[in-house]
């Protein structure tokens, strides 16, 4: 049984039965068929991407062969979802089929999403359909080039099955990788089931591994997770990515974007823009991203009172705002490059923002233009814009003696938007077309290059990809 010379370790299936369910996978579809796979993500785990090559390698990620002997098992978790606790849920089309050390030391989930069903899979089928596959696969990459802390993906591989989704779509497998899988839900699974120890030795588990330099300091370990937390929502805010379906259980540990759905990046700025159309309420609109986040921390501290006292959850819990805003802030001026502080600050930054919703102007491009000449920069604006206009002309004044030279590795030129990550998965789905997705793969990989000939998918979406929507049926 191959193991591609990765170096696996079975840790979390040293915990009790009671976290897991131990199962190969389904084997779904016919002759697993590599269609991309990611060096980068390759390399965070010590794998040669010359294994890509390996026919065993689709076999292994799709689930049709186990990776060496190790025993595949699907989580157990629960959650509040859209504010309301849903019970037990767990890796419903997840299989944990390893762990590897890295050289570096680092210890590695290697997940696959969508190969088949499992104890936790409720209504489900088990199954990923390519669409959602090819978008979270280009979204992780995305997001860890932007300097977000994400779980990343190693390949996809198709299944070669349709899979009933509103229509049927081509079935695909997705190797997902991260520190860890574990979510808020982990531990409100065992509070609510009034398991104490197992809250206990979750936490100690997740310390002992991804937070050593804690010396086991339960109190230090939840003001880290806050901390995270609120660093997190600030990326996500600046770069204006909306993750769509913001419930405790797909709320990382670890403060990684986790469980890509619906997500969406802004393209014509409305802060109340919400990316996930059956997300009917709002609750998880891109402005209440960071309100929801401390909501779901919340959840998190109410789970864990047999390890820490109340009033220490409290004041952790205190702490977040001011860590949000302080790395909003920072991240905010870095995109204008603003050094030195200078009073009226915030308020430019502010006056900049009113202006691109009352225009729709496209979020990233608002940002990125501010490099080039004035008419590319008011020109997002709408033509005689007057506000833009001065607002232009105090920013100019504003920056004068600023270094402004760093500005394009800041703000990106590309980001995944819908209607490109929709041209990658209709290239791959009506003509096998690898190419496409190689290309885009390539600039949301390097989005702060300008790659000539691709200048078109850093643009907002042409007329006929304009209404694309996205649901939770993924
Ligand atoms: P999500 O909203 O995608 O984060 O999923 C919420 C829960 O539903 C998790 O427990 C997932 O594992 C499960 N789930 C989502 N889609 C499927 C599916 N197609 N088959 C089985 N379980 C699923
Ligand atoms: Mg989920």
């Amino acid at each position: 049984m191959p193991d591609f010379g990765l170096n696996l370790e079975n840790h979390y299936a040293r915990l009790p039965g009671e976290f897991y369910t131990l199962m190969p996978a389904e084997q779904v579809g016919v002759q697993p068929r590599l269609i991309h796979a990611n060096a980068k993500a390759a390399a965070l785990i010590g794998l040669d991407p010359a294994s890509f090559s390996d026919p065993a390698f689709a076999q292994v990620f799709s689930g049709h062969a186990p990776l060496n002997d190790f025993s595949s098992l699907a989580m157990v978790y629960s959650g509040h979802q859209f504010g309301v606790w849903a019970g037990q849920l767990g890796d419903g089309r997840a299989l944990l089929i390893g762990q590897a050390r890295n050289p570096a030391g680092e210890l590695w989930d290697i997940q696959l999403k969508g190969a088949g069903t499992t104890p936790y899979s409720r209504f489900g089928d088990g199954r990923a359909v390519m669409r959602s596959t090819v978008r979270e696969y280009l979204c992780s990459e995305a997001m860890a080039a932007f300097d977000i802390p994400t779980t990343r993906a190693l390949s996809i591989v198709a299944s070669n099955e349709q899979v009933q989704r509103e229509m049927p779509e081509p079935g695909a497998v997705l190797t997902r990788l991260a520190l860890s899988h574990v979510r808020f839900g982990h531990f409100e699974h065992f509070f609510h089931s009034s398991r104490h120890e197992r809250v206990r030795q979750l936490a100690d588990y997740v310390m002992a591994e991804f937070f050593p330099n804690l010396a086991g300091d339960y109190v230090a370990w939840f003001g880290e997770v806050v901390k995270r937390t609120a660093e997190l929502m600030a990326g996500w805010q600046a770069v204006g990515f909306a993750h769509g379906v913001m419930n405790t259980d797909n709320m990382s540990i670890l403060g990684l974007t986790l469980d890509y759905g619906p997500f969406g990046f802004m393209e014509a700025y409305e802060p109340g823009f919400i990316c996930n159309h059956t997300d009917t309420q709002g609750r998880y609109a891109f402005d209440m991203q960071p309100a929801i986040a401390h909501w779901n921390l919340r959840a998190l501290a109410f789970a864990l009172p047999s390890l820490i006292p109340k009033d220490r959850l409290v004041a952790a819990l205190d702490t977040y705002e001011a860590l949000y805003r302080s790395r909003y802030r920072a991240l905010m001026r870095a995109k204008l490059g603003l050094v030195r502080e200078e009073e009226g600050d915030d308020r430019l930054i502010g006056e900049l923002l009113n202006l691109m919703a009352k225009a729709k102007a496209d979020y990233s491009l608002s940002f990125r233009n501010l490099s080039g000449e004035d008419v590319a920069w008011l020109a997002l604006f709408g033509n005689g814009n007057t506000e833009a206009r001065a607002w232009l002309s105090r920013y100019r004044a504003r920056t004068q003696g600023e270094d402004l030279s760093g500005l394009d590795r800041v703000n990106p030129k590309y980001v995944l938007r819908n209607w490109v990550a929709e041209s990658a998965i209709r290239a791959v789905e009506d003509h096998g077309d690898i190419a496409t997705l190689d290309r885009i793969f390539k600039l949301v990989q390097t989005p702060f290059e300008k790659h000539d000939g691709d200048e078109a998918f850093a643009a907002p979406p042409p007329p006929d990809m304009c209404h694309l929507e996205v649901s939770c049926s993924s």
